[in-house]
């Protein structure tokens, strides 16, 4: 599927699926740490949202490997940065 858009039968799916991660005990043992998979902040676990790597949009899937706590920051520039912007605020990241 790649980055062809998902139906949205496979978004209806996985968004179902990613509200039952978030009540899983995996998902609070994830998010117990405070910690953002991705700049690494330390934030109030309620603070941390379910961030699929692969958008469901983009064929992601809500599995474990592809979900991840993010803070909000993150989660609102991945929402709001093209692909290859994102990728260069990681890039950035890693560099610090
Ligand atoms: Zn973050």
């Amino acid at each position: 599927m790649d980055w062809l858009e998902a139906s949205e039968e496979h978004i209806r799916q996985e968004r179902q699926k990613a509200r039952d991660l978030r009540r899983s005990q995996w998902w609070k043992n994830r998010i117990a740490s405070g910690i953002c998979h991705y700049c690494g902040v330390r934030v109030e676990p309620r603070e941390l949202t379910l961030d699929h790597i692969v958008p469901l949009v983009r064929g992601g899937r809500s599995t474990k490997g592809n979900c991840v706590a993010a803070c909000k920051e993150c989660n609102s520039r991945k929402q709001h940065l093209l692909p290859i912007e994102w990728e260069d605020y990681l890039d950035k990241l890693r560099q610090e």
